[in-house]
């Protein structure tokens, strides 16, 4: 069975999945696992396709110092336990800088173009590259597919990606890149087959999960996004603030005589919902109480999407359709319901059996703007990229890549 490998590399964890070949060129996933608590309390979970447990172990802490390592052990469970050896390895990169606008092949030219960019997201960049790294010197000839967060934003117009500062820092990649790249893409390329009728439309996608964004898509092409230069703009998230104004930041710096190190913790851990509410930055916990701090959270949360949504429906001169994803995208009744009673005026008009039932359209048959809940799977994403690049290569056969 040909199979991919797909890795997500984080700070304390990576995530990957298992996805085979079928004969019709179709990919199936059959695993899903992670390496987690690296650094603190190593453990390797594993499930199949069906949820069924694979592997649950733990590990002393000096056995798993790093991420490459991690990422080691779970490549050998892999092969010599399960005998899964794949033919090619796609990352999640987060950065792909003003020009990587797809997928690409890794070579050791494409992984030091890609370390340039760790000044620009210093948090994962290089967990990332550290990963890939660790492959390519083990495996030299089994082909890895760098798939980059900020690539499917590559189409903006350039204006869209500028910020209002002086020439310079533009040019040395001070600018607007936008994430959620690879969920998007997904969602896009779903969209021609759940809403035909709206895909080459104007269309808003809202990934809500931990961190939170929003897309402007015409013709399935992102114009705007509400993430900029890093990933703590936008919407507020689990932990981070979202928009804030940068005098915040010189307050914090000049009078809290906080390090750049310790606001850069302070805006990515201790903002957002678990700032605002005091409890935490869980949705459903938030939903479950009845704390009015956990209420202003979420009425927050639903005001910043609704501003938000203005402000991407004025990029796209228009609304066609509104869609849902990610953790609180799919699952949360009451943010949908929430979003939905905002954008009334934009022409939306919700269904709330459909909504309360999950449905896939979850407006009524009147609304001018339908509504969608469509599950991403950036992962399927990724297998599909390097499915792709791996058959573009000049020896297309895909046996000749494999590694024994
Ligand atoms: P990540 O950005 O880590 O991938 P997810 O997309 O998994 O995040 O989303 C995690 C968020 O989704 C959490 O805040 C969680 O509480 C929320 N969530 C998941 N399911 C539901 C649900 N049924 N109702 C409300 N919130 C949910």
């Amino acid at each position: 069975m040909d199979t991919i490998l797909v890795v997500n590399a984080g700070s304390s964890s990576v995530k990957f999945q298992v996805f085979s070949i079928e004969g019709d060129g179709k990919l199936q996933r059959q695993i899903k696992g992670q390496m987690d608590g690296i650094g603190t309390r190593p453990r390797l979970r594993a499930s199949g396709a069906d949820g069924s447990p694979l592997a649950d172990r733990a590990y002393p802490i000096e056995a798993v110092p790093d991420v490459p390592v991690a990422m080691g052990i779970a490549g050998d469970w892999l092969r010599n336990e399960l005998r899964i050896i794949p033919i090619a390895v796609g990352h999640r990169v987060v950065h792909g800088g003003p020009d990587y606008d797809r997928p690409v092949l890794i070579d050791h030219g494409v992984v030091a173009r890609l370390e340039r960019l760790i000044a620009l997201a210093p948090l994962h960049q290089p967990h990332n590259l550290a990963t890939i790294r660790s492959v390519l010197a083990k495996f030299p000839t089994l082909p890895q597919v760098a798939c980059f967060d900020t690539a499917f934003h590559r189409t903006h117009d350039a204006m869209a990606d500028y910020y209002a500062i002086p020439h310079q820092l533009h040019a040395e990649g001070v600018r607007r890149y936008g994430f959620h790249g690879l969920s998007y893409e997904y969602i896009a390329s779903t969209l021609p087959h759940v809403a035909p009728e709206v895909a080459n439309g104007r269309v808003i996608v809202a990934h809500l999960g931990n961190g939170a964004s929003m897309v402007a898509l015409k013709d399935g092409r992102s114009v705007e996004s509400t993430m900029g230069f890093t990933a703590l703009d936008g919407l507020p998230m689990g932990t981070r603030p979202g928009q804030i104004d940068p005098g915040v930041v010189l307050y914090l710096i000049s009078e809290k005589g906080m390090s750049a190190a310790a606001v850069q913790d302070f805006l990515y851990r201790d903002c957002g919902l678990k700032g605002l509410s005091g409890i935490s930055n869980d949705m459903r916990e938030l939903e479950a109480s009845d704390d009015p701090r956990a209420i202003l959270a979420i009425d927050y949360f639903l005001y910043r999407i609704s501003l938000n949504a203005g402000m991407l429906a004025a990029a796209l001169q228009g609304l066609d359709a509104f869609v849902f994803t990610a953790g609180i995208g799919e699952g949360s009744v009451r943010i949908r319901a929430g979003v939905a009673e905002r954008l009334g005026w934009l022409g939306v008009a919700l269904d709330p059996a459909e909504n309360s039932r999950q449905a896939r359209r979850i407006s009524r048959s009147d609304s001018r703007v339908p509504v969608y809940v469509v599950p991403t799977d950036e992962e399927l994403m990724i297998a599909r990229h390097t499915l792709s690049l791996l058959s573009s290569r000049p020896s297309a056969n895909p046996n000749h890549a494999r590694v024994s």
